[in-house]
């Protein structure tokens, strides 16, 4: 060690151990560096994305990302957390949003559909790039979920969040919890294959679209007002409202 460096001490809270190799989970980390940097780059260097962070504590007193670190700081960081706000004076998340849309990166088609399936605007390509998913999530003010902590490092990017599950069913679960959303959930009325919102339609009007044993048994259609995709209450269906049940029941 060079005589030219500072020590900051750092405490990370509850689930920002998430982000840490595990001998630095629940303990007091001693980060040295030489360079002036902002809390913000800090914390991020430790492996942290900033959306995730709800307030940053030095020496008691509460500061904003933008706090150059300075030698022997004692650093809290605290999450955001599904479990109630902090109070909004001190804390670093952006402002909440009015509207909670979504925008999804590739490594989470399943849980897109998921969405959708539950009412919710999900916007998802198995195309898109870091800086296109980065750009609609700052432009749109959508949550961008991802499994890229990187991604989530990027300044663009205010309203995300890292799913930690690997498993679909779990990460839908995951992600209603965190946002607090199970009290919004109003399935079929968006199009699992584009996003777009349902609309009743006549029978006769879609007759020739619809196969021939449907015609006979089935009388109520919905059809995707963005990619015309018609649904209906088939043995798909029963399928997918077991689903939503079993999701809800976690809620
Ligand atoms: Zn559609």
């Amino acid at each position: 060690m060079t005589q030219s460096m500072a020590v900051a001490f750092f405490c990370f809270y509850a689930e920002l151990n998430d982000f840490l190799p595990r001998h630095k989970k629940q303990v007091k980390i001693s980060h040295f560096f030489e360079d002036r940097a902002s809390i913000k780059d800090m914390i991020e260097s430790l492996g942290i994305p900033h959306p995730e962070v709800d307030c940053l504590e030095v020496n008691g007193q509460y500061v904003n990302f933008s706090y150059i670190v300075q030698d022997k700081d004692s650093i809290n960081v605290y999450p955001i957390s599904a479990m109630g706000a902090t109070t909004p004076s001190i804390s670093v998340r952006p402002e909440p949003l009015s509207l909670m849309r979504f925008v999804l990166d590739i490594h989470l088609g399943k849980l897109a559909t998921s969405l959708r399936l539950l009412g919710f605007d999900t916007l998802y390509r198995n195309d898109y790039e870091d800086q296109e998913l980065a750009q609609i999530s700052s432009s749109q003010t959508r949550i961008l979920l991802t499994r890229d902590k990187g991604l989530l490092m990027r300044s663009l990017v205010t309203h995300g969040y890292y799913v930690r599950s690997t498993q679909p069913q779990q990460q839908i679960v995951e992600v209603l919890r965190r946002f607090d959303l199970f009290k919004l959930v109003s399935p079929f009325q968006r199009c699992l294959r584009c996003n777009g919102l349902l609309e009743s339609v006549a029978k006769e009007s879609i007759i020739d679209q619809i196969p021939e044993t449907v015609q006979l048994q089935t009388h109520e259609f919905h059809r995707c007002q963005d990619c015309a995709q018609i649904y209906w209450k088939g043995s798909h269906y029963e399928r997918l409202q077991q689903f939503i049940n079993v999701i809800m029941e976690r809620g």
